[in-house]
């Protein structure tokens, strides 16, 4: 078998992994590439290898940084099946949707500018119709069921408990009478997060693939973290004040909703209404109702309890999905809760509730996930005094909140107890989707547990195991 790194190598972006077994080629996930914008556009457009030569995909969960290319491998002629849960293929078709329209927008923004210096435009990297050609291709798995992606690989989905639907690859592999298995890790979640299973861990493997993300880090409790939220939200609703969350339409939304539903439920807070104005986030949610079969006992045992049986609605939860309806709330004074779009406050409806609500020091603005630098929720979760929404400058009068611990992702301690799972059976762990500090204070740890230094391939890297 040839595995050949193709992204997510040294970094956390576009996660791609090609491997050649029996002459037939398996890729594993056809992710994004985020970068600066030159470079993301070159990368996502060129493949190290020829769609048309390749076999079988794999996606172990919707993320854009997973899945984000496949519009790309379709329109440059990969027709064959994607494996993957119908979960992750549900949500994959809405996300990628959504990111042609970002590449829509993004080629017209560029174009404009474009034009201005008498240079040719540029196409967008995909658009929504060539997102849309995708589903076609899906090929649905159950969690644990075996399926064949290619001659001589028996292929299962297990549950890393990251996002809906999300999984690790189990391969067991016969390649000229040599039998061995390959554990790719996906993305890995965490014990104890809201709504969804918990990971399956490794029994054992030959070859592991592992994320890395936070290497370096260990994770705050997620129970201590939703104790945060509910002080936070508890104060802020007490003074009468708006709480506004700016927070990703997949996942982090529908935690939220899920935790104040419970919330509400055993009366630690006071009812009042909330809002999920996102209409990525509203189509996510439908999702997430779709497929209670990947939700954890205790939200399955919740959803049987509850009056209208659903984890995700409850008596003032209110989904807006007109232009209007979210406008109509920039007028209401009574105490709520806004969760809306962009994550990070980039773009999106969030703009609008926080230059509403920004220089009231009764609201609250609360962040609720990590934020890239230069994004106006960095500069909000660095308490800087003066922001600019739209162009205008704007004091922060509001209470910041930031709670952590909230993250979908692993942290040090579960890498490495995952990793140690293999620990003498496997040949080799390589490391991938994570940066440089991450991988190698993972990689000491599990040298001085005993462990072969685990190897961190470059891109476009090719190894025969
Ligand atoms: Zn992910």
């Amino acid at each position: 078998m040839r595995i050949t790194f193709d992204g997510a190598t040294q970094t956390v972006t576009g996660s791609q992994h090609l491997l050649n077994i029996n002459g037939y080629n398996l890729l594993l996930e056809c992710g994004f590439y985020q970068g600066k914008r030159q470079d993301s556009y070159e990368r996502n457009r060129n493949f190290p290898f020829d769609p048309g030569s390749i076999d079988a995909v794999i996606l172990s969960h919707a993320h854009i940084d997973h899945s984000g290319n496949l519009p790309n491998l379709v329109k440059q002629g990969y027709h064959g099946p994607i494996y993957t849960t119908s979960a992750t293929a549900h949500l994959a078709n809405i996300m990628l949707m959504d990111s042609g329209h970002i590449q829509e927008a993004d080629a017209e923004f560029v174009n404009k500018r474009r034009m201005n210096t008498g240079e040719a435009p540029v196409e967008p990297l995909y658009t929504q119709v060539q997102a849309a050609l995708v589903a076609q291709y899906f090929t649905p798995v159950v969690y644990d069921q075996p399926f064949e992606p290619i001659p001589g690989v028996n292929g299962r989905i297990l549950d890393a408990g990251h996002i809906l639907g999300s999984g690790a690859v189990v391969l067991d592999i016969e390649e000229k009478g040599h039998k061995m298995r390959l554990w790719f890790s996906g993305d890995i979640g965490r014990r104890k997060l809201p709504l969804i299973r918990d990971p399956i861990l490794p029994d054992w493997a030959d070859i592991l693939i592992m994320e890395c993300t936070y290497g370096d880090k260990p994770h705050q409790d997620p129970e201590l973290a939703y104790e945060e939220l509910r002080q936070v939200v508890g104060r802020t609703l007490n003074r009468g004040g708006k709480v506004i969350i700016p927070a990703f339409a997949v996942g982090r939304t529908q935690e939220i909703v899920y935790a104040l539903h419970q919330m509400f439920e055993s009366h630690q807070l006071p009812s009042v209404p909330v809002y999920v104005d996102s209409p990525l986030a509203v189509n996510a949610t439908d999702i997430f109702k779709l497929h209670p079969e990947c939700f954890d006992d205790q939200t399955q045992a919740f959803i049987r309890a509850d009056k209208y049986h659903t984890a995700l609605g409850f008596d003032r939860l209110i989904y807006t999905r007109s232009v209007e309806e979210s406008k109509a709330l920039n007028g209401r004074k009574d105490p709520m809760i806004i969760i809306s779009a962009s994550g990070m406050a980039e773009t999106g409806r969030i703009l609008h509730h926080l230059r509403n609500n920004i220089e009231n020091p009764k609201n609250t603005i609360l962040i609720v996930s990590w934020q890239a630098p230069y994004t106006l929720g960095r500069r909000l979760a660095d308490r800087e005094k003066r922001v600019r929404i739209y162009g205008d400058e704007y004091e922060v009068k509001a209470e910041v909140a930031t709670i952590g611990g909230l993250s979908a992702h692993a942290g040090q301690d579960f890498l490495l107890e995952y990793a140690l799972r293999v620990k003498g059976r496997a040949k080799q762990v390589f490391l991938v989707h994570g940066e440089a500090t991450p991988a190698a204070a993972l990689s000491e740890k599990l040298v001085e547990a005993g462990m072969d230094k685990p190897a961190y391939p470059q891109w476009r890297e090719s190894v025969e195991v």
